[in-house]
């Protein structure tokens, strides 16, 4: 039987919790390159504290799928700093994702202006569009642009979401990241020469 588990929320005293909630910080000049996903999962990094590992300190699926997908860039997700746009567990609630999201959106404004990535990639067509929502803004799915926050400037990615429940995303995302190379290995390559 599966087990019940209760929706977590933090929404509606957001502007209580300081900028490391809910912030996988990355190390060195990798932790300006921020993976961005949707909510968090049960058993997932909400309770092991290490964004795509799970209790028992083993990485899951997605997050093996994202160590193979970048692997010619050099990069690990255990390296680069994590966050999700709506910090509550919904236990699978849809519903309550958009409205979640829009009020965690200000905790997530804010924990930008201070890790100040680079390069943002953002995981899911949905999490695009929750993304593209509260920001205004029509960044699109495979497409590299850049983007200001506070004239700070950063790049974003948006790729498909690399859970195994998307079987097509892998190669999906392998053209995104063929078709972006050139691209996204200067902006590295800037990131580590500072
Ligand atoms: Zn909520």
């Amino acid at each position: 039987m599966k087990k019940l588990l209760k929706e977590k929320h933090f929404c509606n005293n957001i502007s209580t919790y300081d900028y490391n909630f809910m912030l996988q910080k990355g190390r060195g000049w990798k932790s300006k390159i921020l993976f961005v996903g949707e909510s968090p999962s049960s058993g997932g990094w909400i309770v092991s504290g290490k964004a795509f590992y799970n209790t028992e300190n083993k990485l899951v699926p997605s997050g093996i799928k994202i160590n193979k997908l970048f692997e010619k860039f050099n990069l690990k997700i255990e390296d680069c700093s994590f966050t999700e746009l709506c910090k509550c567990f919904v236990n699978g609630n849809r519903e309550k994702i958009k409205s979640c999201c829009s009020k965690c959106w200000p905790l997530f404004l804010k924990q930008l202006n201070i890790i100040k990535p680079k390069i943002i990639i953002i995981l899911g067509k949905k999490t695009l569009d929750i993304f593209n929502e509260n920001n205004r803004s029509n960044f699109e799915m495979g497409i590299f642009s850049d983007w200001c926050i506070k004239n700070h400037k950063v790049f974003i990615l948006p790729i498909f979401h690399p859970s195994p429940i998307n079987p097509r995303s892998y190669k999906l995302n392998e053209n995104i990241l063929n078709n972006c190379f050139l691209g996204l290995k200067k902006q590295l390559k800037l990131l580590y020469e500072k």
